[in-house]
């Protein structure tokens, strides 16, 4: 059986399959902004927040949304 979605981010339909609540597109797109912002803050622990979001083009409500679903630790210095 398969559900129809829409996407929350692009808004487009796609069939939902019990893990990803976004579409196939979306997912990866995630997964390299979380991956970028993962590795940067391993390259520059403490680094600024600022700093963070601008060198990774990663929207700050999007890095919130990692700290708090437990993904991702990030510690001013
Ligand atoms: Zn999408």
């Amino acid at each position: 059986m398969c559900e129809l979605r829409n996407c929350p981010i692009c808004n487009s339909l796609f069939t939902f399959q019990g893990a990803s609540t976004v579409c196939q597109g979306c997912f990866e797109n995630e997964q390299s902004n979380f991956n970028r912002v993962k590795d940067y803050i391993n390259d520059h622990p403490g680094c600024d927040f600022v700093e963070l979001t601008e060198a990774t083009g990663v929207k700050e409500e999007t890095i919130f949304r990692y700290i708090r679903e437990g993904r991702l630790i990030y510690r001013k210095m």
